[in-house]
């Protein structure tokens, strides 16, 4: 394969305005989630004589709240893309150091491992 190739400025510039464009999104993911997972809860009280009904509103609400705390992951892991970004250290594998490659940043943007080290990382385990 070619060299490794880095971002330019505008490629950049692209990836922080998608990041963003993502952490919002995910934030009113993450409050719909949680507020789905509440008026389950509340609504599971009135559902005592049926055990079907109370079994589904708390399986919804498991799904509801996994799926929040995925969501916060993700969340996470975005602001630490942006933060790395105004650092000026984005781009760079946490591992062992190298420029990630353009292509991979541009298609997964907060992946902070080149992939070598991501290649590793799964067949390490
Ligand atoms: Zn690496």
């Amino acid at each position: 394969m070619a060299k490794t190739k880095t971002l330019t400025q505008a490629q950049l510039r692209a990836i922080r305005e998608e990041l963003e464009a993502e952490r919002s999104q995910l934030l009113h993911q993450v409050a719909d989630l949680d507020a789905e997972a509440d008026v389950k809860n509340w609504r599971e009280g009135g559902f005592d004589d049926d055990p079907a009904d109370a079994g589904s509103a708390s399986f919804e609400r498991e799904t509801a709240q996994s799926l929040s705390n995925h969501a916060r992951r993700q969340l996470i892991q975005i602001d630490d893309a942006i933060r790395r970004i105004e650092q000026g250290s984005y781009g760079t594998c946490e591992r062992c150091g190298e420029r990630i490659d353009a292509a991979r940043l541009e298609a997964l943007p907060h992946a902070t491992l080149c992939m070598d080290c991501k290649r590793r990382d799964e067949t390490g385990r």
